[in-house]
């Protein structure tokens, strides 16, 4: 069970992932719970919080990771079918020491993950990632029959986390309930059905819903991106919704249709969370060094600054912790509120979205079009033996832009910016570029390309 022993099973910072019946087994789910069973003893805790989304395989490597917890003397508090920020908000309510979620987020319907949250609710960074797959690496310590671990179950984590959400000074719920919002909601089959119909019901909208079983069974690609929410932005058009919203299979991610029935692009939920946030509450705003400058237009309107953080939730958490950040995220669609916690939240998402909608009676196509517009160009090359001279070559190359080398390179100009930072996953570089026009992105994108042959 050596991690990195199959080609599609990848261990990176945020858990592990491999495809359900090749890499992905009950019995590896077992033996990696056993091993995050074994580091939260070791930090002197006891109680993991266990949860998955709506994937098939979810109840049986709930199973397995169970019994791989209580093998090493971990009380498992089973949560069942939820949100991703969800069970981060449960491993806090619970004191727990730490949490595993079983959900590969937006990828494919093949694919499943295990994800691991640590003792503050926020998902582990790199170091304690890297001890926890030392552990895995080797034989874990069981308990003998005396010293197993219990199990509970607990059905209230989303009551609590929509409670929570709804209790926030920067949320209006009588002026958003006012409102009568009419909501079209595409739920992909994955665990939002759990939790978003029951949020727009507390908030006083009218639902027309797609995909709200909560069966796994994605009935086309599960990331909420423009290209995907064709039925989305029928269903718009159909119910005269104001607003369309999606999320992505464990409900961290939200995007939007505005109410013609056009998918604007994720990273205007991060902008519009930002500017409803700011509006009541002043402070720094921190997202990813890849989110678009729609963001910072929003956060300057309010007279606030954008700080850019390296791209991954938990880069974007900790760096957020850090600056004392009122709001944040990453331009896929997750916004982080600290006043709630530090985990991207589909539903808190949601619930700002509709705040601002109801307090400026503007409709959400004006909003986008009131704003600079941006073109955005993802490209990739093959990634050469050398970054450390490409970037230096990138950088004489745009001498004049500023530059940032938290996560790979990114250089910047007020309107523009590119950034080059090796994949993850494949033997590539990718090249991201954001300008007024197309025609100004791909251009950027080609220098880059020029200086890399
Ligand atoms: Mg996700």
């Amino acid at each position: 069970m050596t991690p990195g022993a199959s080609e599609t099973l990848m261990v990176s910072v945020s858990g592990v992932r491999g495809i359900v019946g090749k890499d992905l087994t009950p019995e590896f789910v077992a033996h990696q719970a056993a091993a995050f069973g074994a580091l939260v003893r070791d930090g002197g805790g006891s109680a993991v919080v266990l949860a998955r989304d709506a994937r098939t395989s979810g109840p049986m490597f709930t199973d397995a990771a169970r019994s791989g917890l209580q093998s090493v003397g971990c009380t498992v508090i089973d949560c069942g079918c939820i949100p991703t920020p969800t069970a981060q908000l449960a491993v806090e309510h619970h004191h727990a020491g730490g949490g595993i979620i079983l959900t590969a987020s937006h990828n494919p319907i093949e694919w499943n993950a295990l994800k691991f949250v640590g003792a503050d609710g926020l998902f582990l960074d790199q170091a304690t990632a890297a001890r926890l797959q030392a552990l895995a690496a080797g034989t874990v310590p069981r308990a003998s029959w005396d010293g197993l671990g219990s199990q509970r179950t607990d059905t209230e984590a989303v009551e609590r986390h929509l409670s929570l959400l709804l209790a926030l000074p920067v949320v209006d719920v009588p002026a958003i309930r006012a409102r009568g919002f009419r909501v079209a909601l595409d739920c992909v089959r994955g665990a939002g059905g759990t939790a978003m119909p029951q949020l727009f019901e507390r908030l006083g909208c009218t639902v027309t819903g797609i995909n709200l079983e909560t069966d796994g069974r994605f009935p086309r690609p599960p990331e909420p991106i423009p290209e995907h929410l064709g039925p989305l932005g029928e269903l718009v058009r159909a119910s005269g919704a104001d607003v369309g919203m999606a999320v992505d299979p464990d409900v961290d991610r939200l995007a939007l249709v505005d109410e013609t029935g056009r998918a604007i692009g994720e990273d205007y939920t991060l902008a519009f969370a930002v500017e409803a946030v700011l509006r009541r509450q002043r402070g720094p705003v921190v997202v990813n060094l890849s989110t678009s400058l729609v963001v910072d237009d929003a956060a300057a309107a309010h007279g606030a600054t954008v700080a850019r953080a390296p791209v991954g939730e938990a880069n974007v958490a900790r760096a957020m912790r850090a600056a004392g950040a009122v709001v944040g995220g990453e331009g896929n669609g997750g916004v982080m509120l600290p006043a709630l916690h530090l985990g991207r939240d589909a539903p808190l998402a949601a619930a700002l979205v509709l705040d601002l909608l109801a307090t400026d009676r503007r409709p959400l196509s004006e909003r986008v079009t009131a704003r600079p517009q941006y073109a955005i160009v993802k490209a990739k090359a093959p990634r050469g033996a050398d970054l450390a001279a490409l970037y230096t070559a990138l950088e004489s190359r745009f001498a004049d832009a500023t530059r940032d080398r938290q996560d790979g390179l990114r250089l910047s100009w007020p309107d523009r910016w590119l950034h080059v930072r090796p994949s993850g996953t494949e033997p590539i570089v990718r090249l991201i570029a954001e300008a007024p026009t197309a025609e100004a992105a791909e251009g950027l994108v080609a220098a880059c390309r020029a200086t890399l042959a």
